[in-house]
């Protein structure tokens, strides 16, 4: 290092070793300048004005300035420095002299030759002459605008740590806090004590796993910091959560020595970002989805029925004369009715389904895992017919209101979410059109079957319910004396559109299996009946009940026509069972099986409407029946058509050599009555006799013969 000073004004070293008075001078002059140190000097006369200036090269090269660029004038002061600067040495100055002030030491403002301010330290030492007047101040210039800065920005950050509401903490680098700040304290609820020295990580909530923490820490060594979501626990236990970033402090090799943390509570944000949210997708009178979310789960339901290759539906739901009850009653009572309904709707579906309201007094429903239309169809039916039931607003208005349904099944009827809710709001408008409580179904040919099958089967169901089923008996005679020997009991619906014939509903009741409630009720009925009139004394021998397919289907059809013969009292040989050929064969050996059964219970078998299905001569000898009983169809050819009377009379043989009983039904003619009397036939059921009659025509008819009979005999 070359310390020899270069400019003069500067002693050079050798010559201070000659003199050590000089010597002890260049020492000190030297430190000086190591220290970077201005030195000045003024001398005053008599009345503190300044007779002799001396600003060191120092103390201008501090300033920027070569050595002839500032003259040793203390006019020069006023120009480097701020007027308060210049107020504040001339104040120290004068109170020196005044002998009030013991030395002179101030922080000043003076200008860089650049222009910049600098913070400088003027420190300095009065001499008194013998006089006591002063007569030199000399001293020292340090440059502190450094330090200040320093200064500025450790008072502003402390600022900053103390007020700021975000959260901060300080660890050393194993995560040990050193130091939180009190917005920390508040948002955790831990004190200081509680902290230090304690690891970071006993904030954690324990709602992230081991890999949310190993990519975060992953992420503070690779990029120096980390930021995101966290939720973290409160002294208190609640876990709530913070936007966190988390930076590492670099010592000069880049080595982590601190983390510091800065965090804010989230939690008033997320809840009302998840307000906001339910807000965008939830209805806010009934609390339902609305529109926006409903057709995200119907594009949802769609790509899950794709998947699982099953289907669903989108059923339009709309009040009918909403309007009216609005306008009438006024809105509170329209917005009650309509969370109402919304209740009564939502209790009816699944989880998996969605009911949304899709504006007004219209609701949309998502239905999944529905491929049956007709199933569909039944289902909102049913909403329908939820809606008989009234309402009960405010405790005492009742209030009715109707639905009309439209739906649309997916995937028949659309892919996608705006084509399945406009085709199920075109089939509403048909529902509505046609008078409202109504479902009509998008695809046309299946609504029409599928309406008119639905309103038969809910009628169906209801008549069961309401006790709308009645039975007619028509009597069996025995030929050729036309003397009545039994009835057959005959089921009609007597609906609130009239008295329904059965062959209009038992194809029905079959297929959905109403038949099997409804057969067991004409099982009992008859039973019933026939046991009060030979309990009554009168001469019925036998009564004949229908039995569907599905009834003889039935794997305890057996028992359940025991328990009734024994609720019932009714000696078992006194009925008479008829199936039909398609029945019995349908079944093979398990017929035979079953029968057996029943024969072995008392009662009698005949095959109905024989000739019209297909026999197997093997089984129908195998068969423990009683009779067969002709087709009316081969009867009515009688006596015009040849092979009829041909068919009629090889049943007849048939029956004789099966060793059962022959009967013809629908006789209508006294021909085939005489066609009938000649090949044997023994017994026959015809409007020539009877018709089905009511109970009290057939007691009538009963008691007529009976007192007929004892005018013969008697
Ligand atoms: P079926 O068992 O063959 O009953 C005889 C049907 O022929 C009855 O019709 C009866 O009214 C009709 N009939 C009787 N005499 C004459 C006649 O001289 N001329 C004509 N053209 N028809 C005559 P219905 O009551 O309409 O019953 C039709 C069918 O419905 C029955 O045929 C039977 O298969 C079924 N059915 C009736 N009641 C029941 C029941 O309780 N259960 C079941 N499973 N089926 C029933
Ligand atoms: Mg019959
Ligand atoms: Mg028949």
């Amino acid at each position: 290092m070359n310390i020899s000073p270069k400019k003069s004004g500067e002693v050079s070293g050798r010559k201070a070793v000659e003199n050590p008075l000089q010597a002890e001078e260049d020492r000190f002059r030297l430190a000086m300048r190591g220290a970077n140190v201005g030195l000045w000097d003024l001398r005053f006369d008599g009345d503190l004005a300044v007779s002799d200036v001396y600003f060191s090269a120092r103390y201008k090269a501090m300033l920027g300035y070569f050595e002839d660029e500032i003259q040793n004038s203390f006019h020069e002061i006023l120009r480097l420095t701020t007027p308060e600067s210049y107020r504040a040495i001339e104040e120290q100055i004068a109170e020196l002299g005044a002998g009030t002030r013991a030395n002179y030491e101030l922080e000043i403002k003076m200008r860089h030759k650049d222009g910049r301010w600098l913070d400088i330290l003027a420190r300095g030492f009065p001499v008194y002459g013998a006089d006591h007047k002063m007569v030199r101040l000399a001293g020292t210039h340090v440059d502190i605008t450094e330090r200040k800065r320093h200064e500025t920005d450790l008072r502003l950050a402390a600022a900053v740590f103390t007020s700021t509401h975000e959260g901060v903490v300080v660890t050393d680098r194993d995560g040990l806090i050193i130091v939180v700040n009190p917005a920390f304290r508040t948002i955790t609820g831990y004190d200081d004590d509680e902290l230090g020295g304690r690891h970071i990580r006993m904030l954690q909530s324990g709602r992230h796993g081991r890999d949310f923490y190993q990519t975060m820490w992953r992420t503070i060594h690779e990029a120096g910091y980390w930021q995101g979501e966290i939720w973290n626990r409160r002294k208190c236990g609640d876990i709530y959560p913070q936007w966190l970033t988390i930076s590492a402090v670099l010592d000069n090799k880049g080595a982590a020595i601190n983390y510091v943390g800065v965090f804010t509570d989230i939690t008033k944000l997320k809840q009302s970002e998840t307000r906001l949210e339910y807000l965008a997708h939830h209805d806010p009178l009934t609390g339902l989805p609305n529109r926006l979310l409903l057709r995200s789960r119907i594009e949802h339901a769609i790509a899950r029925s794709v998947q699982n290759n099953s289907g669903g539906a989108v059923l339009f739901i709309d009040l009918d004369r909403f309007k009216t009850v609005n306008d009438s009653l006024g809105h509170p009572i329209g917005d009650r009715l309509l969370i109402k309904v919304a209740e009564r709707l939502k209790a009816s579906m699944r989880v998996s389904d969605t009911l949304a309201r899709e504006g007004g007094d219209e609701f949309i429903a998502c239905i999944e895992d529905a491929q049956d239309p007709l199933e569909v169809a039944a289902f909102a039916q049913r909403l329908i017919d939820q809606m008989a039931e009234p309402y009960l607003l405010f405790g005492e208005q009742e209030i009715f209101i109707g639905l009309s349904i439209g739906v649309a099944l997916f995937p028949a009827d659309g892919d996608t979410a705006d084509a399945l809710i406009q085709h199920a709001d075109a089939a509403l408008y048909r529902a509505k059109r046609s008078g409202g409580a109504a479902v009509q179904l998008y695809s046309s040919t299946l609504t029409l079957a599928a309406s008119e099958r639905l309103q038969f089967e809910t009628g169906l169901r209801r008549g069961l319910e309401r006790n709308e089923f009645v039975l007619q008996f028509q009597p069996l005679v025995a030929l050729p004396d036309e003397r009545l020997i039994g009835v057959e009991a005959l089921v009609r619906w007597r609906s609130s559109a009239g008295l329904v014939a059965p062959m209009k509903f038992i194809p029905l009741a079959e297929e959905t299996g109403l038949i099997v409630q409804l057969g067991e009720w004409v099982l009992r009925e008859a039973c019933t009946r026939m046991k009060a009139w030979r309990d009554a004394g009168r001469d019925i021998d036998v009564i004949a009940v229908n039995l569907s397919p599905r009834q003889f289907d039935c794997a305890d059809l057996c028992e359940r026509v025991g328990a009734v013969l024994a609720e019932t009292g009714l000696p078992p040989e006194c009925l008479e069972l008829e199936l039909t050929e398609t029945a019995l064969m349908r079944q093979g050996d398990g017929a035979e099986e079953k029968l057996k059964i029943l024969k072995a219970l008392g009662v009698r078998i005949a095959i109905d409407d024989f000739g019209t299905g297909h026999s197997s001569l093997a089984y129908l000898k195998r068969f423990p029946i009683d009779k067969l009983k002709i087709d009316r169809s081969f009867i009515a050819d009688i006596p015009g058509d040849t092979t009829g009377m041909e068919i009629t009379s090889t049943v007849i043989r048939l029956a004789h050599s099966l060793k059962v009983k022959a009967l013809a039904e629908g006789v209508e003619t006294q021909a085939q009555a005489s066609f009938l009397t000649l090949y044997g036939c023994d017994l026959a059921q015809g409007y020539l006799f009877d018709k089905p009659l009511w109970e009290e025509e057939l007691i009538e008819r009963v008691d007529r013969a009976e007192r007929a009979g004892e005018r013969r005999h008697g």
